[in-house]
């Protein structure tokens, strides 16, 4: 058995947010998950991100689930980005970052970015009082988290 662990960025369309769905990855599945991040609300579109830890082929087969019940699925590798010229390098956010890849820089005392530790869990999009870090949709625009919460 070959163990995996993905985040994904999750769509789901009104008629499916007030569906089970991503219950059923553990329970016919047999994943196990984290909601790191959560936007949804009864006939409304919601999104999520989420990280799924399992069997490699039982992902598969359950992420394959979750697009036949219509929830659009990006991985979020490239999903959280920093819009450099916004940020103010006020250093908000770095004690916040769960996984470090927020950081101040000791010589510059500027704050990096190191996107190769973020999970996407979203919670810099929240905090950053500029804006500075968003959110990438699968349509290209830029959207932050918050947009609309
Ligand atoms: S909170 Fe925003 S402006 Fe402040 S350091 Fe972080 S990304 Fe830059
Ligand atoms: S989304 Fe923001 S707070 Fe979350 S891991 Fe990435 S940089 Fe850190």
């Amino acid at each position: 058995m070959s163990e995996t662990k993905e985040i994904i960025y999750l769509t789901f369309p009104p008629d499916v947010s007030n569906q089970p769905v991503v219950c059923n990855l553990a329970r016919v599945y047999d994943l196990s998950f984290n909601i790191l991040r959560a936007r949804i609300s009864p006939k409304q579109e919601g999104q999520m991100t989420l990280e799924i830890i399992g069997d490699r082929k039982k992902c598969r087969e359950g992420l394959r689930y979750l697009k036949e019940q219509g929830v659009g699925i990006t991985p979020v590798a490239q999903k959280i980005r920093r819009v450099e010229d916004s940020c103010v390098h006020c250093g908000l956010c770095t004690a916040l970052c769960p996984t470090k890849a927020l950081r101040v820089d000791l010589n510059s005392r500027e704050v990096l970015f190191l996107r190769e530790k973020c999970s996407a869990c979203g919670l810099c999009t929240s905090l950053c009082p500029v804006q500075a870090m968003v959110l990438e949709t699968e349509n290209g625009i830029w959207e932050a988290i918050t947009e609309g919460a």
